[in-house]
């Protein structure tokens, strides 16, 4: 469990994550691992806000003198209403961010960007993958996803948000997780935390495919274990959570993150 206070509580810092919940953030102890590597003098702290308090959160820690903020759960849509300006493409397209500057007021997303950097170290041939969930995360990694030239089919519990989805990526929405002719699957549902499972059938994946969840925990999700009892090979959500940090970390000080110091700092 991470320490936080509550954002009329927040101490003297120079960055935070904020969120709700927000005591099982890693966040702080990644950002911290990486000041103390490049012997920088930041303090990265976790912030509990609740929803209808974000704007006012961010101005406060503003006033405190923190520079920057990552947003997670629930508040990237409404942290957005916040900022004066955007300075990617994605966070405007997707209308939510995960991390501001707080001087200029304004934001960026780097779950996209961090997605598409975490698959490097993977070869795929015609790019196609199935994306299971139509939620924000679903939104970001879909998008950076469909400009990187990826063939998107997306399934979604409700179908109505996976078509809304779908026509702004010209995607295709499937009626049930069908994993044949599918390089890549990544789950971006939160069906875990709810002790539920998709209706996958494992047996359909070819030997290739690269099972992907955006969720991670001490123990494998159901869904990377199912695709590991096949054999195949998967990624969790640490990778992400990585990459997105790392890049937040480059926008703010404009200098390269220490991704293996970051990674080890999540053990
Ligand atoms: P949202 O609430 O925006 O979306 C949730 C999605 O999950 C929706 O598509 C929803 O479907 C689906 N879903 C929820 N419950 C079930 C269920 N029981 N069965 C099937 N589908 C279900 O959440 P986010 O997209 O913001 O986040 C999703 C997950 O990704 C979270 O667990 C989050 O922690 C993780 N994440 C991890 C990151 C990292 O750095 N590793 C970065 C970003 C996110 P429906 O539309 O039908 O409700």
């Amino acid at each position: 469990m991470t320490e936080f206070s509550e954002w009329r509580d927040a101490p003297k810092a120079d960055f935070a994550v904020i969120g709700d919940p927000i005591h099982h953030s890693l966040s702080p102890s990644m950002h911290m691992a990486a000041y103390s590597a490049l012997a920088l003098p930041y303090r990265y702290v976790a912030v509990h806000v609740v929803p209808g308090e974000v704007g006012e959160a961010l101005e406060h820690l503003r006033s405190l003198g923190y520079q920057g903020v990552n947003v997670t759960v629930p508040h990237k849509a409404e942290a957005m209403k916040w900022a004066i300006g955007t300075e990617d493409r994605l966070s405007g397209l997707i209308g939510a961010a995960n991390t501001f500057n707080l001087e200029r007021r304004t934001c960026i997303n780097t779950d996209g960007p961090g997605f598409l950097e975490t698959l490097g170290e993977f070869v795929f041939q015609d790019r196609t993958a199935l994306i299971l969930g139509a939620g924000g995360s679903a939104q970001a990694v879909g998008s950076a996803m469909s400009e990187a030239g990826w063939r998107l089919r997306i399934f979604n519990r409700t179908e109505s948000r996976a078509r809304e989805m779908a026509a702004g990526l010209k995607a295709d929405v499937v009626r049930e997780p069908d994993l044949r002719g599918v390089e890549l699957v990544v789950n971006t549902t939160s069906a875990a935390l709810k002790g539920e499972s998709l209706p996958i059938d494992w047996a359909r994946a070819s030997h290739e495919l690269v099972a992907y969840d955006l969720m991670y925990g001490k123990e494998p999700t159901p869904f990377l274990a199912g695709a590991a009892s096949r054999g195949l090979r998967t990624i969790d959500g640490l990778d992400l959570l990585v990459a997105q940090g790392a890049l937040a970390f480059e926008w703010w000080l404009g200098v390269p993150a220490p991704r293996s110091v970051m990674r080890e700092a999540l053990r």
